[in-house]
């Protein structure tokens, strides 16, 4: 029987991977642009880094992490995000002895053991970027105002910025206690992971998707209404920032984010053309993260990016498939040599060429030619190989013209170029 992929795993193929090239280069370019460096984590992990990290009470570490034990016993873990191995990774090599700023990007696949559906699957894509050893709001702005220029950058415009404040270690508990006695006259309306969620996390239940969950949040107390004064001033410093760079945001208090190591600043970008799965990125300041995984007390911020989701959104003119430059057709037997060394002086100039290994008539090249969509043909005829010339085609418009071999990089530099 032919094995297929396993389920909620894609392939992606050379139709759709100009999309992902172009996006992976928008992210090089923008982000180093902002400062950020590269960093790539491993994709295994120890299993309570993501516990630690994440938070028990997640969906993630509850129902959505692929984890095995391996040969030697140890539990391991299917990375499926990259904020905590990223905050490892900086602990570990002592990042913060050469600058306590860290300004890191990561782009890979992740792993969630999810119900696979359209724009949801097994494994995924995630660009990520952290800023490590910063509490001032004014990069939560910075970070911000990065994502926002980069989703522009590839193409996006029809977006919606949405920020909240969560609050503290100082002041959300309060409104934890808040939210639950609130809950607690409604349980009967909550779904069963809600009712465990009012009791392990209540925050929680902003997230689930659940409808008549959703109606009964609908006038729960807000946390922007219990946040501490300090929590107050670094938001109003990020509206400030946001607005003196000229960026639109929608307050949204009823994003909590999924995530528990979130604290202050939580952000997501909305598309209007994603249907229910519509938020391609969401983000936050996690001032409790790195207590939670190495005890060091560092703050973090940061945001991660859904490619499949992002790609989805593309405009049809972004990362379009690289066309073949050129097919070249043998007339005659003794064509194939000259084939086969013009190609070769080609591809190390870069340029696109392709011929027929086997012997093929004319009429089969130029229909392989046809079919490859090629830009232009070099037709190698016997008696002008003789004279060292050959007959450029060019597709689009089908004029031809004899041009000497000898100019032909040149030539086709030129047109590649020009077209
Ligand atoms: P959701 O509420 O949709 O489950 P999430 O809170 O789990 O999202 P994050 O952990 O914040 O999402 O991940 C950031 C982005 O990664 C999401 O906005 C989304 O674009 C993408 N993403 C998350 N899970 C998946 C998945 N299973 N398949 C494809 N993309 C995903
Ligand atoms: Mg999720």
């Amino acid at each position: 029987m032919e094995i297929k992929a396993i389920r909620g795993f894609n392939d992606i193929l050379p139709d759709e991977i100009g999309k992902w090239q172009f996006v992976e280069e928008t992210v090089r370019e923008v982000f180093e642009g902002f400062g950020f460096d590269e960093i790539r984590i491993p994709i295994l992990e120890k299993t309570e880094l993501f516990i630690r990290g994440i938070g028990e009470a997640t969906d993630i570490v509850e129902k959505e992490m692929y984890t095995f034990t391996d040969k030697g016993g140890s539990s391991l873990t299917l990375r499926p995000e990259a904020t905590a191995s990223m905050a490892r990774a900086y602990l570990e090599h002592k990042l913060f002895t050469f600058d306590p700023v860290a300004k890191l990007y990561c782009i890979g696949p992740m792993f969630r053991y999810e119900r696979p559906q359209k724009g949801r699957y097994r494994q995924f894509y995630q660009i990520d970027a952290e800023v490590f050893g910063v509490a001032n709001p004014v990069v939560d702005a910075e970070v911000i105002l990065m994502l926002i220029h980069f989703l522009r950058q590839v193409g996006l415009e029809k977006l919606e910025l949405q920020i909240n404040s969560l609050g503290c270690r100082e002041c959300r508990p309060r409104y934890r206690e808040e939210l639950r006695a609130f809950l607690s006259k409604k349980s009967f309306q909550l779904c069963e992971d809600c009712q465990r969620r009012l009791q392990a996390n209540p925050l929680r239940i902003f997230d689930c998707k659940v409808q008549s969950c959703q109606e009964t949040i609908v006038d729960a107390p807000k946390v922007s209404d219990f946040i501490c004064k300090e929590c107050d001033h670094h938001f109003n410093r990020v509206k400030e920032h946001l607005s003196m760079a000229g960026l639109e945001y929608v307050l949204n208090p009823k994003m909590v984010r999924g995530l528990d190591y979130y604290t202050r600043t939580a952000f997501e970008v909305v598309s209007y053309d994603l249907g229910a799965q519509n938020a391609v990125t969401g983000g936050g300041r996690y001032d409790n993260l790195f207590q939670e995984i190495g005890g060091r007390d560092i703050p973090g911020i940061g945001f991660a990016i859904g490619m499949e989701r992002l790609i989805s959104l593309l405009p049809k003119n972004k990362g379009l498939k690289r066309p073949l430059d050129l097919f070249i057709a043998v007339q005659g037997k003794d064509g194939k040599q000259d084939a086969f060394r013009i190609a070769h002086q080609l591809h190390l100039e870069r340029i696109r060429a392709e011929f027929d290994y086997e012997e093929k008539s004319l009429k089969s090249q130029m229909r392989r030619a046809d079919k490859l969509n090629a830009r232009y043909v070099l037709i190698l005829g016997e008696e002008e190989l003789k004279k060292g010339r050959a007959i450029l085609r060019n597709m689009a418009n089908q004029s031809q013209e004899e041009i000497p071999l000898q100019e032909l990089v040149q030539i086709l530099g030129r047109k590649i170029l020009r077209d």
